[in-house]
């Protein structure tokens, strides 16, 4: 039976046995979803397209299309539950994305773009489950896997393979491979394969093709993604006379300092901020401590060691805005990687066993701050105000976040200045 349906008010129709997502990825309606694919049986999953029919919450990819059905989808309910599910994905595995093949060709990013995600609100819980490199072309990263079946469903489905299925429940939960070994070598998996090529993430990714595209040239440039502003957590605002100076306080933590060369991209701007602004404490005039409270505070960097949790207080305790700035401040970024590995295997590799070293000996000095087990984001350790994410963020986020609080603004982010890659 064919007819029509209304999804967020707007009439499409469908044909006869369609879904709702069916119907309304032929109409050009984007429902946000992650297992769906139009070429394999729907699993409903991922739970990302669920829709409220009628008052009722269900997923759009395995209800069928019924004339007049009246569909709810873009709301502000469903999406925060979205990016409730979202931010949990982000955590529970290895989404580190400036450090990831597949940035930009994601759908797990993608998703975390369109729903106006910015940073994790969860604590990390990296399973730490075993990458598979033995293919001689191709890799499994299990930690970035998100469930979603579309490799099990294409193996069967398209190549008549058989050779993935999800194994466990809850953090033993997995992605097993249908071989003798357990692993790819023997899996009789090949590079052509459709299963070795739907992997939505960076999860089974090809070896020695990895970020080949240019930005402007991979699946989902923000540029291909319709949005136009990301509407960020009101802010306190400061309580300045006029002509008064606004005083910013930066600091990097476990960080590369990039996030400040991308500040100072502002170029001669800068000059213009400094008539308005005071700098404290910062790399830039290379001021120690922070003299007293401040109005904003900038903090770049995880945090890796105690000082760092030293600074990082200095500054909650003296900045009256505390924002986050760059993907290692707001979920460890790149130095958070090591949280995989042991910390006292990592001295030994870069002090005693790694290549061109002199004198073996890992360095011990009152002087030297004590490294943490785990890299962390700053959130986890004091309470943050605002995060501008990016990795570096773009000069122009810098300059728009700083002038609209100078200018009494909440601030708002272009769709184009929010990036997690
Ligand atoms: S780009 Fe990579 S790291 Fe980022 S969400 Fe996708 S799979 Fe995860
Ligand atoms: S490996 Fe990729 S395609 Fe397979 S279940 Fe995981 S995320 Fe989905």
């Amino acid at each position: 039976m064919s007819g029509r349906i209304r999804i967020d008010g707007v009439s499409i129709p469908f044909a006869d046995g369609q879904t709702v997502m069916q119907a309304a990825e032929d109409a050009g309606v984007h429902i946000p979803h992650l297992c769906y694919h139009p070429d394999y049986a729907a699993n409903g999953s991922c739970k990302l397209c669920t829709v409220a029919i009628d008052g009722w919450q269900t997923s759009s990819c395995t209800t069928k299309a019924v004339d007049g059905m009246v569909i709810e989808s873009n709301t502000e309910e469903l999406n925060s539950e979205r990016r409730a599910l979202t931010q949990m994905l982000f955590v529970e595995g290895n989404h580190h994305c400036p450090s990831c093949e597949a940035s930009g060709n994601c759908k797990l990013q993608n998703q975390a773009y369109r729903l106006g995600m910015t940073a994790l609100i969860f604590p990390d819980f990296t399973a730490g489950r075993a990458t598979d490199a033995t293919h001689p072309d191709i890799l499994l990263n299990r930690d970035r896997c998100i469930y979603c079946e579309l490799c099990v469903r294409a193996s069967r489905e398209a190549d008549g393979k058989d050779i993935f299925c999800i194994t466990g429940r809850s953090e033993n939960k997995s992605l097993a491979i249908n071989s003798d070994s357990g692993t790819l070598a023997d899996s009789g998996l090949q590079v052509e394969d459709a299963a070795a090529n739907v992997c939505p993430v960076g999860a089974i990714i090809k070896k020695r093709q990895g970020f080949r595209k240019p930005i402007g040239q991979r699946d989902y440039d923000e540029r291909r993604v319709h949005h136009n502003k990301v509407r960020l957590p009101n802010l306190p605002k400061l309580d300045k006379a006029p002509g008064e100076k606004v005083s910013v306080a930066t600091c990097s933590l476990a960080g590369c300092f990039g996030c400040h060369m991308s500040f100072l991209d502002i170029d001669e701007r800068i000059i213009e901020l400094t008539q308005r602004i005071s700098f404290d404490r910062s790399p830039l005039n290379d001021i120690k401590h922070i003299s007293g409270p401040v109005d904003i505070g900038l903090v770049e960097g995880g945090v890796c060691n105690t000082e760092n949790i030293e600074t990082l207080r200095e500054f909650r305790d003296n900045c009256q805005v505390l924002i986050a700035v760059g993907a290692c401040a707001m979920d460890g970024g790149v130095p958070a990687l090591r949280n995989h590995l042991d910390v006292r295997d990592l001295l030994e590799e870069s002090y005693i066993n790694g290549r061109g070293i002199d004198s073996p000996q890992i360095p011990v000095d009152r002087e030297l701050p004590y490294i943490l087990e785990e890299v962390s984001p700053i959130h986890e350790v004091v309470k943050v105000d605002f995060f501008l994410p990016g990795c570096p963020p773009p000069a122009e986020a810098f300059w728009l976040i700083l002038t609209d609080i100078l200018d009494g603004r909440q601030p708002d982010l272009p769709y184009d200045l929010l990036r997690f890659d």
